[in-house]
Protein backbone atom coordinates (compact mmCIF):
# COMPACT_ATOMS: atom_id res chain seq x y z
CA UNK A 1 0.00 0.00 0.00
CA UNK A 2 1.13 3.19 -1.25
CA UNK A 3 0.37 6.44 0.44
CA UNK A 4 -0.07 9.24 -1.42
CA UNK A 5 -0.63 13.14 -1.43
CA UNK A 6 -3.94 14.09 0.42
CA UNK A 7 -5.80 16.09 -2.12
CA UNK A 8 -7.87 19.12 -0.62
CA UNK A 9 -11.05 20.07 -1.66
CA UNK A 10 -9.58 23.66 -2.33
CA UNK A 11 -8.28 21.87 -5.75
CA UNK A 12 -10.31 23.75 -8.05
CA UNK A 13 -10.99 20.10 -9.33
CA UNK A 14 -13.42 19.00 -6.21
CA UNK A 15 -15.10 22.04 -6.53
CA UNK A 16 -17.06 21.90 -9.07
CA UNK A 17 -19.33 19.26 -10.33
CA UNK A 18 -17.40 17.24 -13.11
CA UNK A 19 -19.05 15.29 -15.84
CA UNK A 20 -16.32 12.40 -15.10
CA UNK A 21 -13.47 11.88 -12.79
CA UNK A 22 -9.43 10.48 -14.63
CA UNK A 23 -9.98 7.43 -15.53
CA UNK A 24 -7.97 4.75 -13.67
CA UNK A 25 -6.52 2.59 -16.94
CA UNK A 26 -6.85 -1.14 -15.64
CA UNK A 27 -7.86 0.18 -11.94
CA UNK A 28 -10.52 -0.08 -9.81
CA UNK A 29 -10.75 3.26 -8.13
CA UNK A 30 -12.87 2.95 -4.59
CA UNK A 31 -14.00 5.79 -2.96
CA UNK A 32 -15.23 5.72 0.47
CA UNK A 33 -18.54 8.48 0.47
CA UNK A 34 -19.72 6.99 4.20
CA UNK A 35 -18.13 5.24 6.89
CA UNK A 36 -20.01 5.35 9.71
CA UNK A 37 -23.36 3.86 11.27
CA UNK A 38 -27.01 4.75 12.42
CA UNK A 39 -25.39 7.17 14.99
CA UNK A 40 -24.44 10.57 14.40
CA UNK A 41 -21.05 11.02 14.40
CA UNK A 42 -18.49 14.11 13.39
CA UNK A 43 -17.54 13.53 10.07
CA UNK A 44 -18.34 10.11 9.59
CA UNK A 45 -21.87 9.45 7.58
CA UNK A 46 -23.31 6.58 6.98
CA UNK A 47 -22.74 3.71 4.01
CA UNK A 48 -22.14 4.33 0.84
CA UNK A 49 -18.95 3.28 -1.42
CA UNK A 50 -18.22 4.13 -4.63
CA UNK A 51 -16.87 1.62 -7.62
CA UNK A 52 -15.28 3.80 -10.40
CA UNK A 53 -13.82 1.19 -13.10
CA UNK A 54 -13.82 1.12 -17.37
CA UNK A 55 -15.52 4.15 -17.39
CA UNK A 56 -18.30 3.38 -15.22
CA UNK A 57 -19.46 4.50 -11.88
CA UNK A 58 -21.36 2.13 -9.35
CA UNK A 59 -22.70 3.19 -5.85
CA UNK A 60 -22.55 0.39 -3.39
CA UNK A 61 -25.01 1.87 -0.67
CA UNK A 62 -27.06 5.31 0.09
CA UNK A 63 -26.54 6.72 3.19
CA UNK A 64 -26.92 9.99 5.08
CA UNK A 65 -24.93 12.35 3.06
CA UNK A 66 -24.17 9.87 -0.13
CA UNK A 67 -25.27 13.04 -2.34
CA UNK A 68 -22.98 15.62 -0.53
CA UNK A 69 -20.11 13.28 -0.01
CA UNK A 70 -20.29 12.43 -4.07
CA UNK A 71 -20.28 16.28 -4.94
CA UNK A 72 -17.26 16.45 -2.68
CA UNK A 73 -15.28 14.13 -4.32
CA UNK A 74 -15.53 15.85 -7.47
CA UNK A 75 -18.65 14.53 -9.19
CA UNK A 76 -22.55 14.78 -9.27
CA UNK A 77 -25.21 12.47 -8.64
CA UNK A 78 -26.40 13.08 -11.89
CA UNK A 79 -22.91 11.20 -13.31
CA UNK A 80 -24.37 8.02 -11.43
CA UNK A 81 -27.22 5.35 -12.45
CA UNK A 82 -26.44 2.43 -10.64
CA UNK A 83 -27.14 1.99 -7.29
CA UNK A 84 -26.00 -1.76 -5.53
CA UNK A 85 -27.97 -2.21 -1.99
CA UNK A 86 -26.67 -4.70 0.55
CA UNK A 87 -29.88 -4.30 2.74
CA UNK A 88 -32.52 -2.12 3.67
CA UNK A 89 -31.41 -0.76 7.03
CA UNK A 90 -32.18 2.90 6.55
CA UNK A 91 -28.55 3.99 7.54
CA UNK A 92 -28.02 2.37 4.33
CA UNK A 93 -30.98 3.92 1.98
CA UNK A 94 -31.43 7.04 3.12
CA UNK A 95 -29.85 9.63 1.06
CA UNK A 96 -31.17 7.39 -1.73
CA UNK A 97 -34.09 10.64 -2.27
CA UNK A 98 -31.47 13.46 -2.48
CA UNK A 99 -29.48 11.24 -4.58
CA UNK A 100 -32.18 10.29 -6.96
CA UNK A 101 -33.88 13.67 -7.00
CA UNK A 102 -30.96 15.69 -7.48
CA UNK A 103 -29.28 13.60 -10.05
CA UNK A 104 -32.42 14.61 -12.50
CA UNK A 105 -33.66 18.08 -12.04
CA UNK A 106 -30.43 20.39 -11.91
CA UNK A 107 -29.18 21.84 -15.07
CA UNK A 108 -25.86 20.32 -15.45
CA UNK A 109 -24.95 16.74 -15.06
CA UNK A 110 -28.55 15.75 -15.48
CA UNK A 111 -29.04 12.00 -15.36
CA UNK A 112 -29.70 10.28 -18.57
CA UNK A 113 -32.29 7.63 -18.26
CA UNK A 114 -32.86 5.51 -15.59
CA UNK A 115 -31.15 5.02 -12.48
CA UNK A 116 -30.92 1.37 -12.19
CA UNK A 117 -31.22 -0.21 -8.44
CA UNK A 118 -30.70 -3.93 -7.36
CA UNK A 119 -31.04 -4.64 -4.05
CA UNK A 120 -32.43 -7.29 -1.75
CA UNK A 121 -36.48 -8.67 -1.86
CA UNK A 122 -38.50 -5.08 -0.44
CA UNK A 123 -35.78 -2.96 -3.04
CA UNK A 124 -38.27 -2.40 -6.20
CA UNK A 125 -41.29 -1.55 -3.53
CA UNK A 126 -39.36 0.72 -1.85
CA UNK A 127 -38.05 2.94 -5.10
CA UNK A 128 -42.13 2.47 -5.98
CA UNK A 129 -43.11 4.25 -2.54
CA UNK A 130 -40.10 6.47 -2.87
CA UNK A 131 -41.51 7.69 -6.17
CA UNK A 132 -45.07 8.25 -4.54
CA UNK A 133 -43.18 9.82 -1.51
CA UNK A 134 -41.56 12.93 -3.62
CA UNK A 135 -44.47 12.74 -6.18
CA UNK A 136 -45.45 16.45 -5.23
CA UNK A 137 -42.44 17.69 -5.94
CA UNK A 138 -41.70 16.06 -9.25
CA UNK A 139 -44.78 17.31 -10.39
CA UNK A 140 -43.65 20.92 -9.75
CA UNK A 141 -40.18 21.18 -10.56
CA UNK A 142 -40.47 18.56 -14.24
CA UNK A 143 -42.60 21.30 -15.61
CA UNK A 144 -40.16 24.41 -13.95
CA UNK A 145 -37.05 22.91 -15.29
CA UNK A 146 -38.63 21.63 -18.17
CA UNK A 147 -37.23 18.10 -18.28
CA UNK A 148 -38.30 14.43 -17.48
CA UNK A 149 -37.95 12.79 -13.80
CA UNK A 150 -35.66 9.96 -13.83
CA UNK A 151 -37.90 7.11 -13.72
CA UNK A 152 -36.01 4.20 -11.74
CA UNK A 153 -35.54 0.67 -12.75
CA UNK A 154 -35.10 -1.57 -9.45
CA UNK A 155 -34.76 -5.70 -9.44
CA UNK A 156 -34.62 -7.62 -6.34
CA UNK A 157 -32.24 -9.86 -6.54
CA UNK A 158 -30.83 -13.30 -5.26
CA UNK A 159 -27.61 -14.46 -4.59
CA UNK A 160 -25.06 -14.73 -7.66
CA UNK A 161 -24.33 -12.27 -10.34
CA UNK A 162 -26.45 -9.50 -11.04
CA UNK A 163 -24.15 -7.38 -13.05
CA UNK A 164 -22.04 -8.29 -16.32
CA UNK A 165 -21.39 -5.36 -18.81
CA UNK A 166 -18.46 -3.56 -19.96
CA UNK A 167 -16.13 -5.93 -18.38
CA UNK A 168 -16.91 -5.21 -15.09
CA UNK A 169 -18.96 -8.26 -13.07
CA UNK A 170 -20.71 -7.79 -9.58
CA UNK A 171 -21.90 -10.98 -7.62
CA UNK A 172 -23.75 -10.67 -4.66
CA UNK A 173 -23.75 -12.87 -1.71
CA UNK A 174 -25.65 -14.01 1.34
CA UNK A 175 -24.53 -12.48 4.19
CA UNK A 176 -25.87 -12.94 8.12
CA UNK A 177 -27.32 -10.10 9.49
CA UNK A 178 -30.39 -11.41 10.86
CA UNK A 179 -33.37 -10.49 11.72
CA UNK A 180 -32.39 -8.21 8.44
CA UNK A 181 -32.81 -11.06 5.74
CA UNK A 182 -31.17 -10.96 3.01
CA UNK A 183 -28.35 -9.20 3.24
CA UNK A 184 -25.58 -9.37 0.75
CA UNK A 185 -22.28 -8.69 0.21
CA UNK A 186 -20.50 -7.83 -3.07
CA UNK A 187 -17.46 -8.67 -4.93
CA UNK A 188 -16.42 -6.27 -8.12
CA UNK A 189 -14.04 -7.61 -10.53
CA UNK A 190 -12.78 -5.30 -13.38
CA UNK A 191 -9.55 -6.40 -15.23
CA UNK A 192 -8.19 -8.83 -13.16
CA UNK A 193 -8.58 -7.18 -9.90
CA UNK A 194 -11.16 -7.77 -7.35
CA UNK A 195 -12.61 -5.47 -4.25
CA UNK A 196 -15.42 -7.44 -1.83
CA UNK A 197 -17.72 -5.56 0.70
CA UNK A 198 -19.37 -7.62 3.39
CA UNK A 199 -22.33 -5.43 3.49
CA UNK A 200 -23.56 -5.49 7.32
CA UNK A 201 -22.55 -8.99 8.86
CA UNK A 202 -22.46 -10.98 11.79
CA UNK A 203 -19.31 -12.77 11.79
CA UNK A 204 -20.17 -15.30 8.13
CA UNK A 205 -17.93 -17.82 6.52
CA UNK A 206 -18.94 -16.17 3.02
CA UNK A 207 -16.98 -12.87 3.48
CA UNK A 208 -14.09 -14.93 4.27
CA UNK A 209 -14.80 -17.57 1.26
CA UNK A 210 -15.73 -14.80 -1.70
CA UNK A 211 -13.37 -12.38 -0.34
CA UNK A 212 -10.36 -14.84 -0.45
CA UNK A 213 -7.61 -13.49 -2.17
CA UNK A 214 -9.02 -10.30 -3.24
CA UNK A 215 -7.39 -6.90 -3.75
CA UNK A 216 -8.93 -5.11 -1.17
CA UNK A 217 -11.63 -6.24 1.17
CA UNK A 218 -13.41 -3.81 2.64
CA UNK A 219 -15.45 -4.94 6.36
CA UNK A 220 -17.97 -3.68 8.85
CA UNK A 221 -17.26 -3.42 12.21
CA UNK A 222 -18.25 -3.04 15.37
CA UNK A 223 -16.58 -1.96 18.54
CA UNK A 224 -17.42 -1.15 22.06
CA UNK A 225 -16.61 -1.50 25.78
CA UNK A 226 -19.30 -3.44 27.71
CA UNK A 227 -18.29 -2.22 31.17
CA UNK A 228 -19.72 1.41 29.76
CA UNK A 229 -22.98 0.22 28.90
CA UNK A 230 -26.06 1.48 30.53
CA UNK A 231 -28.14 -1.34 29.28
CA UNK A 232 -25.74 -4.52 29.02
CA UNK A 233 -28.54 -6.55 27.36
CA UNK A 234 -28.87 -4.07 24.60
CA UNK A 235 -25.16 -4.17 23.70
CA UNK A 236 -24.77 -7.67 23.66
CA UNK A 237 -28.27 -7.67 21.56
CA UNK A 238 -26.21 -4.76 18.92
CA UNK A 239 -22.47 -6.32 18.48
CA UNK A 240 -24.56 -9.69 18.20
CA UNK A 241 -25.79 -8.01 14.39
CA UNK A 242 -21.99 -6.99 13.55
CA UNK A 243 -18.47 -8.33 13.56
CA UNK A 244 -16.22 -7.27 16.29
CA UNK A 245 -12.08 -6.43 15.39
CA UNK A 246 -11.33 -9.37 16.55
CA UNK A 247 -13.66 -11.24 14.64
CA UNK A 248 -12.97 -9.32 11.34
CA UNK A 249 -9.23 -10.17 12.14
CA UNK A 250 -10.09 -13.82 11.59
CA UNK A 251 -11.66 -12.97 8.59
CA UNK A 252 -8.93 -10.74 6.76
CA UNK A 253 -6.30 -13.75 8.05
CA UNK A 254 -8.00 -16.30 5.92
CA UNK A 255 -9.04 -14.11 3.18
CA UNK A 256 -5.61 -12.42 2.94
CA UNK A 257 -6.52 -9.29 0.76
CA UNK A 258 -3.85 -7.25 -0.51
CA UNK A 259 -5.25 -4.41 1.48
CA UNK A 260 -8.04 -4.62 4.36
CA UNK A 261 -10.16 -2.11 5.04
CA UNK A 262 -12.35 -1.23 7.68
CA UNK A 263 -15.46 0.85 6.27
CA UNK A 264 -19.19 1.56 8.04
CA UNK A 265 -17.55 1.74 11.39
CA UNK A 266 -20.25 1.44 14.71
CA UNK A 267 -18.12 2.47 17.68
CA UNK A 268 -20.16 2.42 20.93
CA UNK A 269 -20.16 3.22 24.78
CA UNK A 270 -16.50 5.37 23.72
CA UNK A 271 -15.11 3.10 21.42
CA UNK A 272 -11.96 4.87 19.31
CA UNK A 273 -10.56 4.21 16.18
CA UNK A 274 -7.35 3.67 18.21
CA UNK A 275 -9.65 0.30 20.40
CA UNK A 276 -10.59 -1.03 16.71
CA UNK A 277 -7.38 -1.39 15.32
CA UNK A 278 -5.75 -2.91 18.35
CA UNK A 279 -8.31 -5.38 18.66
CA UNK A 280 -7.91 -5.93 15.13
CA UNK A 281 -4.26 -6.74 15.95
CA UNK A 282 -4.88 -9.72 18.40
CA UNK A 283 -6.03 -11.66 15.13
CA UNK A 284 -4.30 -10.53 11.98
CA UNK A 285 -1.21 -8.62 11.55
CA UNK A 286 -1.51 -7.94 7.56
CA UNK A 287 -2.15 -4.60 6.04
CA UNK A 288 -5.12 -2.82 7.17
CA UNK A 289 -6.59 0.46 7.03
CA UNK A 290 -9.34 1.90 9.19
CA UNK A 291 -11.26 4.14 6.20
CA UNK A 292 -12.38 6.90 6.44
CA UNK A 293 -15.31 9.59 4.82
CA UNK A 294 -13.69 10.53 1.14
CA UNK A 295 -10.73 8.01 1.47
CA UNK A 296 -9.96 6.85 -2.39
CA UNK A 297 -8.33 3.31 -2.77
CA UNK A 298 -7.09 3.02 -6.03
CA UNK A 299 -6.42 -0.82 -6.73
CA UNK A 300 -3.65 -1.22 -9.44
CA UNK A 301 -0.73 -3.05 -9.45
CA UNK A 302 0.01 -1.07 -6.51
CA UNK A 303 -2.41 0.21 -4.23
CA UNK A 304 -2.77 3.88 -3.56
CA UNK A 305 -4.41 5.96 -0.99
CA UNK A 306 -5.25 9.16 -1.19
CA UNK A 307 -7.83 11.24 1.82
CA UNK A 308 -9.70 13.52 -0.45
CA UNK A 309 -10.71 15.98 3.14
ZN1 LIG B 1 -27.60 -3.11 8.89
Amino acid sequence: MRRVRSASTHDPALREPQGTLREPPGAIEVTLLGTGSPIYINGRYSASTLIHAGGEYLLIDCGRGAGIRIHEAGLHPGNINKLFLTHLHSDHVVGIPDFYITGWFTTFARRQGPLRVWGPKGSAAMMRHLDSAFDFDMQVRAPEMRVQPNANETRDIGPGEVFNEGGIRVTAFEVDHRPVAPAFGYKIEYAGRTVVLSGDTRLTEAVAEHGAGADVLIHEVICGHKENSPDPEAFERIIAHHTTPQEAGTVFARAKPRLAVYSHLTMITGATVEDVEAQTRETYDGPLLVGEDLTRITVGDEITVERLR
